[in-house]
């Protein structure tokens, strides 16, 4: 294998953003299982002990993600994408700018797509791989001020999707995750102290998930475990959206 850096030829696994929340916590689970974990942070270090090699990248900035796809470029096998790395923009639809559309856009959808297509070309050389795209349940319903998130979410439904046909007969599994509330910093920043707990009142479960309880599904999605979900959007709500 002529990688770039030394993997002591564990399988490669890619988490993007995982320098905290449910990035984090998929990247401790695959590290764990003993994957060499690539991880990505703006600052190029993060809070996951599972991360083997951090690479710094802000995918708001294209020079910055030209960098890190040709970094990758040079790897030859691959074995788990995760698209993990999001944000949120929380506006009115008439007071959204073409440059909050375009940051939004980039982050959470263009990456994961050209990173997809890169990785998925190199996992078919090497007799396939899984896919793991980190949506929301915001890609199937919605809320108010929510057109942009929900926009970007729905087209990771819809990458999932077409990605699963598209790559099917090269033995690549592609799924997404959509997760309801979730307690990280983005849920922190989202949403006041008093909304969590009215919103907590509205859930079956009467709480949010952990970061934890988002990654076991994503391991046993990227696992040799699953051999035949695909194209699959698996909601994890603690039955918010059945309500
Ligand atoms: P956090 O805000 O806690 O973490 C986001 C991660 O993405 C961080 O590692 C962050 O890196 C990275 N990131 C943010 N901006 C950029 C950028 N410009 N370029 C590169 N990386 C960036 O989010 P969560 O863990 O809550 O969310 C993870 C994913 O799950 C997202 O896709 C989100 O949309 C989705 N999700 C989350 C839910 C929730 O309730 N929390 C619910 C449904 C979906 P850095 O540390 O460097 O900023």
């Amino acid at each position: 294998m002529s990688n770039f850096f030394r993997t002591d030829e564990k399988k490669i696994a890619i988490v993007t953003g995982a320098s905290r929340g449910i990035g984090a916590a998929i990247a401790d689970k695959l590290g764990a299982l003993n994957y060499f974990v690539i991880g990505t942070s703006t600052s190029g270090y993060g809070k996951s002990e599972g991360v083997s090699k951090w690479i710094k990248v802000d995918f708001s900035n294209s020079k910055e993600t030209e960098n890190f796809i040709a970094q990758i470029k040079k790897l030859e096998s691959i074995e788990i994408l995760i698209n993990n790395a999001g944000i949120n923009i929380i506006k009115e639809q008439k007071d959204v700018l073409n440059v909050d559309f375009d940051r939004i856009q980039k982050i959470n959808l263009r990456v994961p797509y050209f990173l997809s297509s890169l990785i998925a070309s190199k996992m078919a050389i090497m007799g396939g791989g899984k896919i793991v795209n980190l949506s929301s349940i915001w890609s199937v319903n919605s809320k108010i001020n929510r057109t942009l998130y929900s926009t970007m979410k729905s087209g990771i439904n819809g990458l999932t999707r077409s990605m699963a046909v598209e790559w099917a007969s090269s033995n690549i599994l592609v799924n997404s995750i959509s997760p309801g509330f979730v307690e990280t910093e983005l849920t922190k920043k989202s949403l006041t102290g008093q909304q969590q707990d009215e919103i907590k009142k509205q859930i079956p479960m009467k709480r949010f998930a952990q970061p934890e309880e988002i990654a076991e599904m994503v391991s046993f999605l990227s696992s040799n475990k699953n051999t035949y979900i695909t194209g699959q959007n698996i909601i994890i709500d603690g039955g918010f959206t059945i309500v």
